[in-house]
């Protein structure tokens, strides 16, 4: 296998935690402390899986993690309770409602509870707004793993053409905006569209975030394209059990210039910037913190 083409997903998280941790002391010697609350409504054997790598991320990076859980037959009421408890509380700088939740919450109407400020995975309307106005506001965490990643295979994103495979709120859509962010021209392709080979074929990036194992093979792709993978996919083969992309690696790999593998790509950035928002919102709320106690002291006079 041609290794130089390889994206290391895991080397680059290491390389966002370690400033991470380095930034986490930095605070603490000022006296904050960041803190990520994570709730987990219900069993969901993924989810369980993914709040336990997240709460062990952040106490790798010295991130005070704080686990709350509901039992799935919780109400809508005591969720929403829970998150106006951890908004009101200025020890808590991240609220992480881990998704999916059970069928009978409403799972908009609680992202939507959520603190923007203390909003880690960008999901906020205020924050997608933000993102869309170019405001400098907390970004979901994928969309921000991939940018970072096409940032260091490629330098400069200015004027490339870039395809997103995929219109979701929590991948699709906020990579287009950080795309067109970074000056790149863009073009969504999603289940409805009829085109969406061709107009793959002619991106400069591809980024497929589909959820549909091995949906892109080279003859999608431009001679010397950069491909990231957001898909995970869980298939058998050759009677085991593996994780494979939404872009067939063995077929792309010759057509690209530089691809993300799955597992080992996206997957490590995601938890990184997790770790990255926490910190940022705990330098914005301490910032925020200290005007206002400034605005106070001037109004006395
Ligand atoms: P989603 O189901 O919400 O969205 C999938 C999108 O794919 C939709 O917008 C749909 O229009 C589009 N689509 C479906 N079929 C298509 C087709 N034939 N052609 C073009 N577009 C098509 O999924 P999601 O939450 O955006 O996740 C997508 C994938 O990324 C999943 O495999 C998910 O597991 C993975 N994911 C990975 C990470 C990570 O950290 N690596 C994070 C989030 C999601």
């Amino acid at each position: 296998m041609n290794t130089a083409k390889l994206i290391d997903g895991k080397a680059a998280a290491n390389r966002v935690l370690k400033q991470v941790k380095a930034d986490v002391q930095r605070l603490k010697r000022k006296g904050i402390e960041p803190a990520l609350a994570v709730i987990l409504v219900g069993q969901d054997p993924a989810s369980e899986v993914y709040v336990r790598n997240k709460i062990l991320r952040a106490e790798e990076s010295g991130i005070r993690s704080l686990e709350y859980r509901l039992v799935a037959n919780s109400s809508q009421a005591e969720l929403l309770a829970l998150i106006a408890t951890l908004n009101a509380d200025a020890s808590v700088n991240g609220i992480l409602l881990q998704l999916p939740l059970p069928a009978h919450f409403e799972e908009a109407r609680a992202l939507q509870a959520i603190d923007p400020r203390k909003d880690v995975d960008g999901f906020h309307s205020e924050n997608v707004g933000g993102l869309s106005q170019g405001r400098d506001v907390l970004t979901p965490c994928t969309p921000s793993g991939c940018m970072q990643l096409l940032e260091d295979a490629c330098g400069d994103l200015s004027g490339k053409h870039a395809v997103v495979i995929g219109r979701s709120n929590i991948v699709g859509k906020p990579m287009a905006a950080l795309l067109l962010q970074a000056h790149c021209s863009v073009t969504v392709v999603h289940s409805r569209s009829t085109d969406a080979k061709a107009l793959c074929q002619l991106a400069d990036i591809v980024v497929a975030a589909v959820g549909r194992p091995r949906m892109i093979d080279a003859s999608w792709l431009k001679p010397g394209a950069v491909v990231i993978d957001v898909g995970i996919n869980r298939i058998e083969e050759n009677g085991r059990s593996r994780l494979v992309g939404d872009v067939d690696f063995d077929s792309a790999l010759p057509q690209v210039s530089a691809i993300t593998p799955v597992p080992g790509g996206v997957g490590p950035m995601t938890i990184a910037f997790l770790m990255k928002n926490t910190v940022t919102a705990a330098v914005q709320q301490a910032h925020a913190q200290r005007s206002q106690s400034e605005a106070v002291c001037l109004s006395t006079y």
